[in-house]
Parts: C-alpha cells; sequence; structure tokens
C-alpha cells in the first residue's frame, strides 16, 4: 500500500452530511446524500457528468443551498445564518476547475487579499504567509505576475495557495485538472499529493484515477444525484459492486 495511504484519519468528524437532499427549481439534483468525512480522509468523488458531484462539494462550503437534511462542518451547522457561513468558508476551501484568481491582482495580491480582508491579517504578516505557500507550491518567483502571465498548471498552483492562506482545516476541489493541458495535470497533482501527505482533509471530485489510487483512502461513486457505492480504492476498482459503477468504470478506465 502506498505510504501516503498509511496517514492518520482520526475519529474526528470534519462533515457530517445527514439525508441531505437539494433541488434547483423542481429539478431533485441531490436525494438523500448520507455522508461522514473524518478529519484527514482523503475522498475522492467520482461519477458521469451531470451527476451532482458539483453540487455536493458546493453545498458543503454552502455556495449552493440544500433544502433537506441537514450538513455539518466542523461541528457548525449549515444554515442560513450569514454567521455560520462565513465560519464555515472560512475553515473550508476550494478550488476550482477554472482558477478563478483575480486578473487585476498580483500573485501576490489574489493570494492576501482574503488574509487581509476577511481575516484581518496585517499586510506584512499576511503576505509572508502568502510567500511560504507560494514557496510549497513552487512557484514564489512569480509572486509579482498577473494571472494572465503564467501558464494553466501555475495559476492553478496558486489558487491552491490561495486557499491555503487561510489556513483550512478542509480541501475541497472540483475537477482542479480538467481544464489543463495534459503536461500541467501532474504538477497539479503533485501539491494534492503533498498536501494529502501533510495529512489535510480532502474532496476532490477528478476523473484522475490514477490520483484516486494513490492518494485517496475511499473513493465516493455518485450517479443521478445518489451515493451510489463508495468503498476504499482497490475494491472500488477491482471489485465494484453495482451495474453503474462497472459501466462507468468500463468508460473511462
Ligand atoms: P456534475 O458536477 O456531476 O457534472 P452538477 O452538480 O454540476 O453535476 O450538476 C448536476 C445536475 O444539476 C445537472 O443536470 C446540471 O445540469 C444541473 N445543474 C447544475 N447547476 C445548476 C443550476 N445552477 N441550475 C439548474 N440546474 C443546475
Ligand atoms: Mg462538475
Amino acid at each position: 500500500m502506498a505510504a501516503e495511504k498509511q496517514l492518520n484519519v482520526s475519529d474526528e468528524v470534519a462533515v457530517e452530511i445527514n439525508k441531505m437532499n437539494k433541488w434547483y427549481g423542481s429539478f431533485h439534483v441531490l436525494r438523500d446524500i448520507d455522508l461522514t468525512v473524518y478529519q484527514g480522509e482523503r475522498i475522492v468523488i467520482a461519477g458521469p457528468s451531470g451527476s451532482g458531484k458539483s453540487t455536493l462539494i458546493r453545498c458543503i462550503n454552502a455556495l449552493e443551498q440544500h433544502q433537506k437534511g441537514s450538513i455539518t462542518v466542523d461541528g457548525t451547522i449549515l444554515s442560513n445564518d450569514l454567521k455560520n457561513i462565513d465560519k464555515i468558508r472560512s475553515e473550508v476551501g476550494m478550488v476550482f476547475q477554472h482558477f478563478n484568481l483575480f486578473p487585476h491582482l498580483t500573485i501576490l495580491e489574489n493570494c492576501t487579499l482574503a488574509p487581509i480582508w476577511v481575516r484581518k491579517t496585517p499586510k506584512k504578516e499576511a503576505e509572508e504567509i502568502a510567500m511560504h505557500f507560494l514557496e510549497k507550491v513552487k512557484i514564489p518567483e512569480q509572486a509579482d505576475k498577473y494571472p494572465g502571465q503564467l501558464s494553466g498548471g501555475q495559476q492553478q498552483r496558486v489558487a491552491i495557495a490561495r486557499s491555503l492562506c487561510m489556513r483550512p482545516r478542509i480541501m475541497l476541489f472540483d475537477e482542479p485538472t480538467s481544464a489543463l493541458d495534459p503536461e500541467m495535470i501532474s504538477e497539479v497533482l503533485d501539491t494534492m499529493i503533498e498536501l494529502a501527505e501533510e495529512g489535510m482533509t480532502m474532496l476532490c471530485v477528478t476523473h484522475e484515477m490514477g490520483f484516486a489510487r494513490k492518494v485517496a483512502n475511499r473513493v465516493i461513486f455518485m450517479d443521478q444525484g445518489q451515493i451510489v457505492e463508495q468503498n476504499e480504492p482497490e475494491e472500488f476498482f477491482n471489485n465494484p459492486q453495482s451495474e453503474r459503477t462497472k459501466l462507468f468504470l468500463s468508460q473511462i478506465l
């Protein structure tokens, strides 16, 4: 078993989702989602396009609202109370397919904006923290450039560094490598592997099944708004239980 899989998964619950349902208008997009994520877990969420993967992780940091059931993040119940939403957003980092960096701000400014304005971190300290994380994702020399001057892989690593500057306890990734040219995928995955090795709790929507095998302790398969099946990677890939999972795997592997 890969070394990084031996990392501690604690019995402390990071995210608890109970019978959660969400609709977009009359469209029932998530159905009776039950999911407990423990601190230190690295979960890969897989499934066909339109199965609700993005919606699920967007619900976890309240980018989308659910209508039924409950979501608890680090002990805080997600409700419409803005105070709770602020607290959860500061504990949960999110990285998107399309980086979402501010184009008119430098790399450093992208990384210090939220710490300064949301966390009220003094500017100098925020810059030190930002440089620390830019070093971690191996692009400190790009700090004074603008996003448009960087490659896609570099921009995505900035997006990861920017999230880390808020010192999140949980990181959500929504297809972080899907918009990248093939030769840049591994530099982003390597950054994510390092984060996993350091014990970050991670939920990753990705089609990178090599990453899932190497890093995940659990793979969740979604289809039509439901969690159809979940298992540790070896079992998930070698011994899928449902027909829908088998079909999906036959199409992507
Ligand atoms: P996935 O990430 O697995 O591809 P999504 O969570 O993006 O799936 O979408 C699940 C379903 O919800 C899809 O049918 C999609 O068209 C629909 N959907 C997503 N976002 C919205 C929205 N803002 N309004 C209405 N329907 C949406
Ligand atoms: Mg999606």
